[in-house]
């Protein structure tokens, strides 16, 4: 078997019908797993999505809308990978939200589901596939942090509190599956150019009174010294490296893919 290749391995991607989940989904497939799609869409679009990663990589796909805020639909989306795929080999915890304002004027609702979305639902899709990668003594577990997980940034205190939690959370499920070959990582990128970020340059753009370009400019200027957005295939990259023979020892990193963000 070729060192790298994931056939016959299922990947659970949550928060896939875009951006960095949607990259990663597709570098799993192109070595072979079968891919169960998450997220929020136009069902029509998400099916295109889906025929599409089918026919180039010759793999199976399935998509549940499961929202990650809700434990409920979280058991419903593991319960429908088990009885499509008879289980989950590699689970990528993905769906994030953001908000950005000053803690005073934090709204708490916004508080609480970023605290659901970007942090809970992991402890919740964790716990569930757990059982499946126990019995085959094998499993990868990726959780999507940034680099608010290792830095804050002012006006994102509940994006920064989640991030740093989820490389907490990370840590402790790498220590309590040390003795098996189930392997627990985060990736925390800088700035990727996904609609999560285009947000951003528009709202900056709109408040600045400049052009999109201009506005992208100006955001990776401030703290991502390439001054060039990381890719979502470029984490997808890493995603596979984390899922081979090589990765087998990696665990508890949380590793940054940021253009030099952190290391100023
Ligand atoms: P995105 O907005 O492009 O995609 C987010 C995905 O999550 C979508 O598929 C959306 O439908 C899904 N989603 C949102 N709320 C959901 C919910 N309640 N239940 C289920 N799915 C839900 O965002 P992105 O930029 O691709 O971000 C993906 C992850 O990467 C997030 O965790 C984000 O915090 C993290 N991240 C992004 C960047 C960046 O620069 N884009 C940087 C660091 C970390």
């Amino acid at each position: 078997m070729h060192a790298l290749s994931l056939k016959a391995k299922t990947a659970l991607v949550t928060g896939s019908t875009s951006g960095i989940g949607l990259g990663i989904a597709r570098s799993l497939a192109a070595e072979g797993a079968n891919i169960v799609f998450n997220g929020f869409g136009d069902i029509n679009e998400i099916q295109v999505l889906q025929t599409a990663v089918e026919s180039e990589f010759g793999v199976q796909t399935a998509y549940h809308n499961a929202d990650m805020s809700k434990a409920g639909e979280i058991e419903a989306m593991m319960q429908f990978a088990a009885s499509k795929f008879g289980g989950v080999d590699i689970l990528v915890n993905n769906a994030g939200i953001q908000y950005v304002a000053n803690i005073e004027d934090f709204p708490v609702e916004k508080w609480d589901a970023i605290i659901a979305i970007n942090l809970t639902s992991s402890f919740h899709t964790t716990r569930l596939a757990l059982p499946y990668m126990k019995q085959k003594n094998w499993g990868r577990i990726i959780n999507l942090a940034s680099v608010h997980g290792l830095v804050a940034s002012a006006q994102k205190s509940a994006y920064v509190a989640a991030k740093h939690g989820l490389i907490g959370f990370t840590k402790t499920t790498a220590l309590e599956t040390a003795q098996t070959g189930i392997t627990c990582n985060a990736i925390c990128p800088g700035w990727v150019l996904t609609p999560l970020v285009q947000k951003q340059v528009d709202d900056r753009a709109a408040k600045e009174g400049v052009d999109n370009d201009t506005a992208k400019k100006r955001l990776l200027a401030e703290k991502q010294p390439s001054g060039e957005f990381v890719t979502p295939e470029q984490l997808g990259a890493l995603a596979v490296f984390f899922c081979s023979e090589a990765g087998q020892q990696i665990r508890g990193v949380a590793w940054n893919m940021d253009g030099g963000w952190v290391a100023q």
